[in-house]
């Protein structure tokens, strides 16, 4: 099957999926009052209708789905999403991110259910500017979890920090960090949403600074596969760990782009940033609707806009990322 391809003939071989818009951490950039649920929610995609989206994706050419959300392990059947994915065989990588509070118990779980890989968000190697910044002293059991993942035998496992003003203090820390351990440290550049501007005009740091200071000690960039995420990754012979760098407003970030997302109540988003989704939900009711589900799939994408509009800081609907899971 030939990958989605849009007008400006980009490929998208890779899904994120969301699975629930619920999270127990309160992070400053995302969340800052915690999860609130609206009276007329939706309910968020049962297992069966996440299978006929992996199902129709992966008939589409997608090779790679990201659970994600909120927090997808709030999903008391998180286990058997993974499972459901995995019985599509177009689908070669399962990947979640995650904060990470019960990695320490289920992180061996998930992988033998079918997970490939694992993102941990991880903004501070302090735990009490970790508890600072997500509202949960849970700084302990996030470490365990990311020793838990690495036990399991992920092959990949890495970590996102969100690249703010105060992390310049802490990138030595980080470094240090990586020199001995195989994990990969994603340094996401803070985005503008629409619940957060205040937010990002006091803390947004250009990912530009960090290149260069990569660049200068010696750290070097590796090409990217054609499913891998938006991130430059960098690589230094003294180091077992790597660097990812994501940079949204880099010029040319969506030129790569190669994802689409799908939010927890069904709804198909061109771009992280884009405006209203595209309703797939009444697609997903039964098997039969297969042809009809990948054809509306398929039609959607001549709307895949060639950019976003954060430089004029238009955020699109993204009121805050764990909406459609940034
Ligand atoms: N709850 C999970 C977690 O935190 O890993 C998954 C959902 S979270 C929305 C996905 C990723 O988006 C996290 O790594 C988080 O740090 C990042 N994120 C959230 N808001 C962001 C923002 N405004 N700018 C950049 N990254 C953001
Ligand atoms: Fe929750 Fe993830 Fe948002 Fe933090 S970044 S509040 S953990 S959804």
């Amino acid at each position: 099957m030939l990958p989605l391809t849009d007008t400006y003939q980009r490929k998208f071989y890779y899904l994120r999926l969301s699975i629930t818009d619920v999270c127990n951490f309160r992070c400053t950039y995302c969340l800052p009052d915690g999860y609130r649920p609206s009276k007329d929610r939706e309910a968020f995609l049962s297992v069966e209708e996440v299978a006929r989206v992996a199902q129709a994706f992966g008939q589409l050419g997608t090779t790679k789905i990201r659970l994600t959300g909120g927090e997808p392990s709030m999903r008391r059947d998180f286990s058997d999403i993974i499972a459901a994915i995995r019985q599509q065989p177009a689908i070669q990588q399962i990947a979640m991110t995650t904060n990470g509070y019960r990695l320490a118990k289920e992180a061996a779980n998930w992988r033998t259910a079918g997970l490939t890989a694992v993102n941990v968000s991880l903004d501070s190697l302090d735990a009490r500017q970790f508890h600072q910044i997500t509202g949960q002293n849970k700084f302990t059991e996030v470490m365990a979890g990311i020793d838990a993942s690495l036990a399991a035998g992920f092959p990949v496992v890495k970590i996102n920090v969100v690249l703010m003003k105060h992390l310049t203090q802490q990138l030595p820390e980080f470094l240090a960090w990586i020199k001995d351990r195989p994990l990969q440290l994603r340094f996401i550049e803070l985005m503008e949403t629409g619940e957060g501007n205040d937010y990002f005009a006091k803390h947004h740091l250009s990912g530009e600074h960090l290149r260069r200071q990569l660049v200068d000690q010696g750290w070097q960039i590796v090409t990217r596969a054609a499913d891998a995420g938006p991130a430059q990754i960098f690589i230094h012979p003294d180091y077992l760990g790597q660097i990812g760098l994501i940079m949204p407003y880099d010029k040319g970030f969506c030129d790569s782009c190669n994802r689409l997302r799908v939010s927890a109540i069904g709804q198909l988003h061109l771009c992280l940033f884009g405006e209203q989704g595209i309703d797939l939900r009444d697609l997903l009711q039964a098997d039969a609707q297969q042809s009809a589900l990948q054809e509306r799939i398929q039609l959607s994408l001549a709307q895949k806009k060639q950019t976003h509009f954060l430089h004029q800081g238009m955020t699109g609907m993204a009121r805050n990322l764990s909406y459609i899971g940034g």
